[in-house]
């Protein structure tokens, strides 16, 4: 049994009292200083760890200024504060060891959208991809880009000055700031934008910390304008930061904007800003050049720049492997064929073209063409191109690109890539010479590496593989640092140019020399305490305020090899979490991590459930329990031997007594196992397989819930109840009995069985069942045409007229079918922990389904969530041989003949695809496949953009998650099924998805084939 965590580290005392002040305020947000929530914000993207005391989440503008104000209390001098948004730094530019103030939770509201005059305002909170779906209508965006666009803050981009591709063209966050509200560590609320002289003089004139800020910068401006000028370099990717160059704009305005972009929240709380929104260029274009090197393809871009585009990035082969391995690739493959008798594409180069006016685009990318033409062949040159036309595909290929970013800190093995010289910046005629150098310091340390960059803004993006848990590589960091930094001043660049300084400053001082005092002094006017993100970019003049070092901030990797290894072999879809972020993706339509999108609770998504398994480990280990040995004794021990310990912990549990357990518990329990973490992470991370994992060990010390016990063993009970369905069904719909079954079960809304039976149902159309002589009877030029179903509860249970109208449409089409004898699948048992139980399940029925493949027959299932489990849950742990159950559609479509023959005479009709999550991210590619289908006889079917509909099995069938659902419903599938201009036309593949449109909107929707079928038949 594993023993309770109770030794955690807790919140000091000081943060207790503020904390306890805070909400004796009138402030508005929630305090969390439970160990869970620091946990999972004590890192970032970076290689850093800092545990924060505790988190805060401010409302409203009046909670920041609360907050503010609070922390100038003399007793509150000790008390510091880190804002924080979508926790995207790559060098721990949000972290701290104070209090966290998170910004993005709730002050995430677009306040208003100007169009005419072209200027919006948002909340801090906000998050730029979803600034830019409001704006699409009005055929406006905002410009500055970076690859984690779905889920960094307009805040975050504002304090790290951020920007990306395109950044030649658009320039970066700054330079379409137009006016900041700040609250000031005083609690004074600032709204700053340019001011000529005579408004400056007025506000200088102020006796309080605003007149006192202006004073300051406006004089380190006057006194040091030559330094200024020296220090600052002319690039793209200036300075961000104290930005004094351009303290006075092009009208000689005074801008204190240029001192708070890029701060990174060592200067103010940025809560509200009003920004600069540009018109959506009507016509965009991408070249997608092939190379034989990567850099020959560096090389190339520099010269491609005179070719007028928008933008060139450089990828190299290895992220281009990368993104080959994920299912991004498969919505860009086509632009990079891989043709016989050409070389391997070791680099390529997109080149953009964006415009108003389509002929004067294609004119452009016509002559790049006939020049590429004429280069063809030539050394160093492109062996090969394609051309993409129009935003919906060019912006296939930027989201691989952008993906690349996360797939960089991909791998296999104990290296990993890791960012700390991830964005340097030269000037772009420097590029190609600086690379070869970076590479040759990179090679003599034996570090793989990956590349890709700006090309036009001479940015270069590479994270060295290095193995952090182990101490003698931690030393890389400060030596490739070290090294790099140089390189930068050797090519007159920047360690820093792209993602902000963070624990990095500690170079800032030897960059900027004798102009550093006075970037101090600055900094002492906005907080002369040093209490606002202390340790990153400047540091005020007082004793003890110091930058933080790249080697002296606790690292990730220095907690992690506490874990002992065979505790991080076991729970690798954990360990490996860089925290990119992926996972944060704000967009209601995109699969990516329900439970985080409902609640808005970090802990609730991949990212804060891998945290959370990595320091339950520790803990664990530090315990000395061997957790390996634990999964195992829970998976074998007797249920009866361990029944009095866990009473009496689920006791104590109730009484209150504390145990990390049971925050890990809680993390996990929102989680809906629906598995789009596991392919659209970029390192994969698969929460259900640890979570699973966990709840087994977890239940080994205190007592499972009766709903546990119900849904693992509904798919053994489901065949004996639907033989005598009436009772069951009348429990069901008994207003009583749903009451008892709610509150002590903890299940609501549980579905009836069917009435008519499959069995019934078969007998009546003379279907066999696939048993070893039914199949032995079919003669070999009947196998093609033949096929097995392959039941799963759901869909023979509880709809049984879907399996039978599937049969009776592949019967009409000319199909042999047979349907596989009833098997529990075991995916409720895998997803509740019961590992035992689902080892057995998976076992016997890859028995089964082993012999019936050897028949040479094709096997096909109906529910996309269950056949799935053939391919993942059952192989994992390598226990198992694979076995080939495709998804009904994949089968399908290879059958695309014979559904054409039937095609005539079907009236044309247009239907649109709600897929399950499961099918869209696991297998991508049959999404495709179901077009085909359709088109075969005929109709028209597009995939509808959705997120998950909340139902995932029997999660939204528990108690304590019907609100949780019911919010996921409402994030993106309520709309769609409720618009009147979709009556008739939409299809869903899940049986999850159909029973919660069933049970939240009372609509039935149909299944693909089930549509197919009443055609034909009314044909
Ligand atoms: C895979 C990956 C790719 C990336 N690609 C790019 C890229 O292409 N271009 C680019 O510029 N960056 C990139 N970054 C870095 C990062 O995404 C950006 O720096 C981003 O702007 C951070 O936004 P955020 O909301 O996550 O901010 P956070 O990381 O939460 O915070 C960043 C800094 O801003 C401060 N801050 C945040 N909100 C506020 C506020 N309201 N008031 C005051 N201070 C605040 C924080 O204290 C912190 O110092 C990348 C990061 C990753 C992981
Ligand atoms: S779970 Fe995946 S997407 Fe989320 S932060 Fe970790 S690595 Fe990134
Ligand atoms: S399985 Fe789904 S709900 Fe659970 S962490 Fe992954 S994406 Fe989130």
């Amino acid at each position: 049994m594993i023993p309770r965590i109770a030794e955690i580290n807790t919140t000091q005392k000081l943060y207790l009292d503020f904390i306890e002040a805070l909400k004796n305020s009138h402030f508005g947000g929630e305090v969390n200083p439970d160990y869970a929530s620091r946990i999972v914000l004590s890192t970032d993207n970076s290689i850093y760890q800092v545990l924060p005391q505790g988190v805060v989440f401010p409302k409203s503008v009046e909670d920041l200024v609360l907050l503010a104000g609070l922390a100038v209390e003399p007793r509150f001098n000790g008390v510091v504060l880190s804002a924080r948004g979508g926790g995207t730094g790559t060098n721990g530019q949000s972290l701290t060891d104070g209090l966290i103030v998170d910004i993005s939770r709730h002050m995430n509201q677009i306040l208003e959208i100007n169009a005419e005059e072209r200027w919006v305002r948002v909340q801090g909170g906000v998050v730029k991809d979803q600034l830019n779906a409001a704006l699409k209508p009005y055929g406006l965006f905002f410009a500055p880009e970076l690859s984690t666009s779905n889920r960094a803050t307009i805040g975050g981009m504002i304090n790290t000055d951020a920007s990306g591709q395109g950044s030649c063209m658009y320039g970066k966050t700054r330079d379409h700031v137009l006016e900041l509200k700040s609250v000031f560590l005083d609690g004074t609320l600032w709204s700053s934008a340019p001011l000529s002289d005579t408004e400056l003089d007025e506000i200088k004139a102020r006796n309080d910390r605003v007149g006192e800020v202006h004073r300051v910068v406006d004089q380190v401006f006057t006194e040091h304008r030559e330094l200024i000028d020296a220090k600052f370099p002319k690039l793209n990717r200036c300075l961000t930061g104290y930005d004094l160059a351009h303290i006075r704009d092009e009208a000689g305005r005074f801008n204190l904007n240029s001192v708070l972009c890029g701060a990174e929240g060592s200067l103010a709380f940025i809560a509200e800003a009003k920004l600069n929104v540009l018109p959506i260029p009507k016509y965009s274009a991408l070249v997608n050049l092939k190379y034989a090197g990567f850099q020959e393809s560096l090389e190339d871009a520099a010269e491609l720049m005179a070719w007028g585009p928008t933008s060139i990035e450089t990828v190299d082969s290895k992220v281009l492997n990368l993104a080959m391995n994920d299912i991004v690739w498969d919505s860009v493959k086509d632009y990079f064929p891989q043709n016989d008798g050409e070389p391997t594409i070791q680099g390529i180069n997109l080149v953009e073209y964006t415009g108003d006016d389509e002929a004067e685009l294609k004119a452009k990318i016509a002559k790049l063409t006939d020049y590429l033409d004429s280069v063809a062949g030539q050394p160093g040159k492109t062996f090969g191109y394609t051309v993409t036309f129009g935003a919906a595909e060019v912006n296939k290929i930027w989201g691989m690109r952008k993906k690349s970013v996360g797939l960089l800190g991909n791998g296999v093995g104990e290296r990993r890539p890791i960012p700390f010289v991830e964005d340097t910046a030269v000037p772009p005629e420097n590029l190609a010479a600086y690379i070869k150098e970076f590479r040759a310091l990179l090679d003599s340390h034996n570090l793989a590496y990956g590349m890709f960059g700006h090309v036009d803004a001479g940015v270069l993006h590479v994270r060295p593989a290095i193995d952090m848990k182990n101490e003698d590589e931690e030393g890389l960091i400060r030596v490739i640092s070290d090294g790099v930094v140089a390189l930068t001043q050797k090519y007159h660049g920047l360690i820093w140019g792209e993602h902000g300084k963070g624990v990095r400053s500690e170079y800032a001082p030897a960059f900027f020399g004798e102009l550093y005092p006075q970037l101090q002094i600055i900094k002492g006017a906005f907080d002369p305490a040093n209490q606002l993100n202390p340790g990153k970019i400047c540091t005020p003049l007082i004793d003890g305020a110091e930058l933080l070092k790249i080697d002296e901030v606790p690292t990730r990797g220095q907690y992690d090899r506490q874990i002992p290894a065979v505790a991080r072999e076991e729970y690798s879809e954990a360990m490996f979490c860089n925290g990119n972020g992926a996972c944060y993706n704000y967009d209601p339509k995109d699969a990516m991590c329900p439970s985080w999108k409902a609640t808005r609770e970090r802990k609730h998504s991949p990212k804060g459930r891998s945290s959370l398994i990595r320091e339950w480990l520790r803990l664990m280990a530090l315990q000395g329990v061997d957790i390996v040995a634990e999964g195992s004794k829970a998976r074998h021990g007797s249920f009866m031997a361990s029944l009095p310990a866990r009473v009496k912990n689920s006791w104590k549990k109730k009484q209150g007594e504390y145990d990390f357990n049971n925050e890990v518990h809680e993390a996990m329990m929102g989680c809906l196992a629906c598995k789009s973490c596991v392919a659209q992470c970029p390192i994969k991370v698969n929460v259900p397989d640890f979570r699973s994992r966990f709840l087994e060990a977890y239940y080994s010390r205190y007592l499972r819930p009766l709903k546990d016990y119900m849904i693992g063993g509904l798919e053994y009970m489901i065949p004996y109840l639907s033989r005598f369905p009436a009772p069951y069904n009348w429990m069901m719909a008994n207003r009583t009995m749903q009451s008892v079954f709610g509150r002590w079960v903890g299940m609501v809304d549980s579905p009836a069985i069917c009435t008519n039976t499959l069995v019934k149902g078969m007998g009546e159309r003379g279907v066999p069942f696939a048993t070893a002589q039914n199949l032995a009877a079919i003669m070999p030029e009947h196998k093609p045409h033949s096929v097995i179903l392959v039941q799963d509860a759901f869909t023979s249970f509880f709809e049984t007229q879907l399996v039978l109208d599937i049969i009776d449409l592949l019967r009409e089409t000319g199909f042999n079918v047979l349907v596989a004898p009833f098997k529990p699948n075991g995916k409720p048992l895998h997803v509740h922990g019961f590992k035992a139980a689902f080892n057995k399940a998976a076992d016997s029925n890859t028995q089964m389904l082993q012999s019936l493949a050897s028949s040479g027959i094709a096997m096909v299932g109906i529910d996309p969530s269950m056949t799935l489990t053939y391919r993942q849950e059952y192989i994992d742990d390598g226990m198992r041989l694979p076995v080939k159950v495709e998804l009904i559609q994949e089968w399908l479509v290879k059958h695309c003949d014979l559904l054409n023959q039937k095609a005539e005479g079907l009236p044309q009709n247009d239907y649109k695809l709600m897929a399950h999550c499961s099918e869209k991210t696991s297998a991508a590619a049959s999404i495709a496949d179901w077009k085909k289908i359709f088109q075969a006889l005929g109709q028209t079917l597009e995939l509808q953009a959705t997120g998950c509909c909340g139902m995932a099995g029997t999660y939204g069938h528990e108690t304590e998650n019907v609100e949780t659902s019911r919010k996921i419903y409402d994030l993106s599938w309520s709309e769609v099924v409720n618009d009147p201009a979709n009556d008739g036309r939409l299809v869903a593949t899940g049986y999850s998805c159909r029973s919660q449109v069933k049970r939240l909107d009372e609509q039935q929707l149909q299944h693909p084939l089930q549509v197919l079928l009443q055609l034909l038949k009314t044909a």
